[in-house]
């Protein structure tokens, strides 16, 4: 396995991890009944959750599934060698 190939599925698992606590973010961060966000007390939309649905969106494109993880061999630049024992 190249270096390039290993890092992309490290990449894709930090992404899994960034989306997976920005969706707990934004179940914490819900409107209650008087319309101000029941975890930070502000009006809602608060600041929190208008920042992890973004990243939720921004991380999703690469967050991919433990089975997925194997990148498109078409993304794996042909010039980035493995890094070797010399
Ligand atoms: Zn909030």
């Amino acid at each position: 396995m190249g270096v390039y190939e290993s890092q992309v599925v490290a990449f894709a698992r930090y992404a899994a991890a960034q989306v997976a606590y920005h969706e707990r973010v934004v179940a914490q961060h819900q409107i209650d009944g008087t319309g101000c966000c029941r975890s930070c007390g502000r009006v809602w939309p608060c600041d929190q959750l208008q920042h992890s649905r973004g990243m939720v969106d921004h991380f999703s494109q690469w967050a991919l599934a433990e089975k997925q993880a194997i990148p498109d061999p078409e993304l794996v630049r042909p010039y980035v060698e493995p890094v070797g024992d010399g």
